[in-house]
């Protein structure tokens, strides 16, 4: 499909799936009517990006919905001068979403496969704010730290103690929080006075955080 088709399908998806569903901020409209989701997943899913659905990248794992990536990147109330850390790179879209907005992204993830995919993606498509490494999460990035947002893109039933101190004062944090088989409280996170004021936005469904997240209640 030519590259003017998938322009108009992201466009249409915005309008309907985003906008339409009440994500407001001018910025993160922008960024998703720009960022070219289907260069995120394989060739015989292309002609599903801009479908509102989750999609496979292998492993097990997936691309979110745009839909949610563009909620919880509005909620993260971002500046560009912002430096922002994400758990659980995937396929690398939701931080070059974040890498269209702020100053520089951090990007952690678990699988190796999906870190050298990802990796390679963000340099191919001219992303030089975009930094990835392959650990466990669950620790954060102590090099880098602090940040003003950070993005948690897997589930956990609890907030990693690290990402909280990791999180500048006034940052925010938003991760799928609760169960990590079914449905998870998409939740908001903002540190004042070095305590997190939560808020919850909703149900999302992500796949688990694993590693120490999984061996700690
Ligand atoms: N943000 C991604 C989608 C995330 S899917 C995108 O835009 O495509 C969740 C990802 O989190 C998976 O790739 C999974 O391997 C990763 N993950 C799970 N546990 C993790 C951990 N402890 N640390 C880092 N990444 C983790």
């Amino acid at each position: 499909m030519a590259a003017d088709l998938y322009a108009q399908k992201r466009q249409m998806m915005v309008d309907k799936d985003i906008k339409g569903r009440g994500v407001k901020d001018k910025k993160v409209l922008e960024v998703m009517g720009k960022v070219q989701r289907h260069l995120f997943v394989d060739e015989h899913l292309k002609e599903k990006a801009y479908a509102d659905h989750p999609l496979p990248i292998g492993e097990g794992q997936t691309i979110s919905q745009p839909y949610v990536v563009a909620l919880m990147t509005e909620a993260l109330r971002l500046k560009n001068t912002d430096r922002v850390l994400e758990i659980g790179t995937g396929s690398g879209y939701q931080a070059a979403v974040l890498a269209e907005i702020v100053k520089e992204v951090y990007t952690i993830e678990v699988r190796k496969s999906l870190t050298d995919m990802a990796t390679k993606r963000l340099i191919d498509l001219g992303y030089r704010n975009v930094k990835v490494k392959h650990a466990d999460g669950y620790f954060g990035w102590e090099e880098y730290a602090p940040f003003d947002a950070i993005i948690i893109t897997a589930a956990a039933n609890h907030i990693p103690p690290a990402l909280i101190k990791q999180l500048k004062e006034g940052g925010r944090l938003i991760v799928p929080l609760g169960s990590t088989v079914y449905y998870q409280t998409l939740t908001l996170a903002t540190k004042k006075k070095g305590e997190l004021n939560v808020e919850q936005m909703g149900s999302v469904a992500f796949v688990p955080m694993i590693g120490e997240a999984q061996k700690k209640r």
